[in-house]
């Protein structure tokens, strides 16, 4: 790929991906390692402010070194905390999310968070594998920061004679997702609605994500991708990303037994193609999920059962397939 300026600061990189467009990116080392976006044109707009107060302080600072003054926007992809508990370093600037975050937001607490990074090795293998992927972020003062201004409809903000277009996806990874669309530098900006790992937890979520990644490809057409999580891309990582949803979805079909335990189905699947990514374990959730839906079951947010059987499905493909660790500093090659 080819950059313009490459900024390298104590938590974040930073890459000129159009003139005066940058992606902000996190070695991806799993859970809430979040990237995000600033475009120094006209009064200058963010995408996403990560899950702590000192990755979004050390945004906000980028954004005054280049413009002058902190951005004018803050736009949202979507409600989860290691996207927007950065906003209130931002208070300033207009917020504008996708108008469901604000329920949405109310399922994650700040306080849970924070014990589980000081204390999670006391409360079960759930959160003890949290703990370990959450390392290195400091909760210490967040709080949410109520939006400014909620959308739901596309909309066009205009950074001097940049065009730049939010787009209403949701509900694909969330009930919130909002891309944000360069249509001149066909630069996209995906939150979580693209990244290497993901989980959805119904067979209708699967469903609804990858028709948000199929938009992508055949609508807006991209040649920069920044994904919510990992290193930038390009159209073909958002096809992988639907080809991931897709064999996720074949194999099941075609291994599910009723007497089969999620487990069992998971370590039948046939996911090699995609062992290059983060966790390729999280497929045990995925099926988890199909799986339920199959027998007319929710499927509630256990961690600890999750992480339990995720560790059995780790040690069945490390075994099987002689899976290459994930090297978090990936995210950041040139
Ligand atoms: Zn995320």
């Amino acid at each position: 790929m080819n950059y313009g300026r490459i900024i390298t600061k104590n938590l974040l990189k930073y890459y000129e991906v159009a003139p005066d467009v940058f992606a902000a990116i996190t070695p991806n080392r799993g859970l809430c390692w979040s990237n995000a976006g600033f475009i120094n044109k006209g009064k200058g707009l963010v995408y996403d402010t990560f899950f702590d107060l000192n990755h979004a302080a050390e945004l906000k600072a980028f954004c005054t070194d280049l413009q002058g003054h902190g951005p004018q926007y803050v736009v949202n992809s979507h409600y989860n905390c290691d996207h927007t508990w950065g906003n209130q370093v931002f208070s300033d600037s207009v917020i504008i999310m996708h108008k469901n975050a604000v329920q949405e937001r109310l399922s994650e607490d700040p306080k849970m968070w924070d014990r589980i990074i000081r204390e999670g090795h006391k409360g079960g293998v759930g959160e003890q594998w949290i703990q370990n992927q959450i390392k290195g972020f400091d909760l210490t003062g967040v709080k949410w920061q109520d939006p400014d201004i909620l959308i739901e409809a596309n909309t066009k903000i205009m950074l001097d004679d940049m065009e730049v277009d939010i787009i209403n996806v949701a509900p694909s990874h969330s009930e919130s997702d909002l891309l944000l669309w360069l249509p001149k530098e066909k630069v996209v900006y995906c939150g979580d609605v693209v990244f290497g790992g993901a989980i959805a937890y119904s067979a209708e979520g699967m469903k609804l994500w990858s028709k948000a990644l199929d938009f992508i490809v055949d609508e807006l057409k991209p040649e920069i991708v920044i994904p919510g999580h990992g290193g930038i891309c390009g159209i073909e990582f958002v096809k992988e990303c639907k080809d991931y949803f897709s064999t996720v979805m074949s194999e099941f079909e075609k291994h599910y037994e009723d007497d089969l335990s999620p487990l069992e189905i998971a370590k039948k699947c046939d996911i090699s193609e995609f062992l290059h990514w983060l966790q390729p374990y999280r497929l045990f959730i995925n099926i988890l999920a199909l799986t339920n839906d199959r027998r007319g079951l929710p499927t509630p947010a256990d961690w600890n059962y999750f992480a339990a059987e995720m560790s059995n499905l780790k040690a069945f493909q490390d075994q099987k397939y002689g899976v290459i660790p994930w090297d978090p500093m990936s995210s950041w090659a040139e």
